[in-house]
């Protein structure tokens, strides 16, 4: 299936569609979505909401466990993604 949208790694403007919602790069084979990554996230709007607030308060994940609403590689994997949101939105090299 033809996309309008460009692959993050080549600029190729033809991907396949994948089952999952995915795109398929036709030239580089690089899987992509398009997804911000707060829709990506597979987590309740209300946990999500709960650990941006302990990032923006500075709680560590190893603090928060009691309190997070899920596990602790969750909350590691949610404060990585948006640390990396805000190096992208700054334009940084590599997140802090
Ligand atoms: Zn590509």
């Amino acid at each position: 299936m033809r996309q309008r949208r460009s692959c993050p790694g080549c600029a190729h403007h033809w991907a396949w569609l994948l089952g999952d919602g995915r795109f398929k790069c036709r030239s580089c084979g690089r899987v992509y979505t398009w997804l911000s990554v707060w829709d990506a996230s597979r987590l309740s709007e209300h946990d999500k909401r709960k650990l941006l607030e302990f990032f923006v308060l500075g709680v560590p994940a190893y603090r928060a466990r009691f309190r997070a609403p899920c596990s602790r590689p969750t909350t590691e994997r949610f404060y990585r993604q948006v640390r990396a949101v805000m190096a992208m939105h700054e334009e940084l090299a590599e997140p802090f």
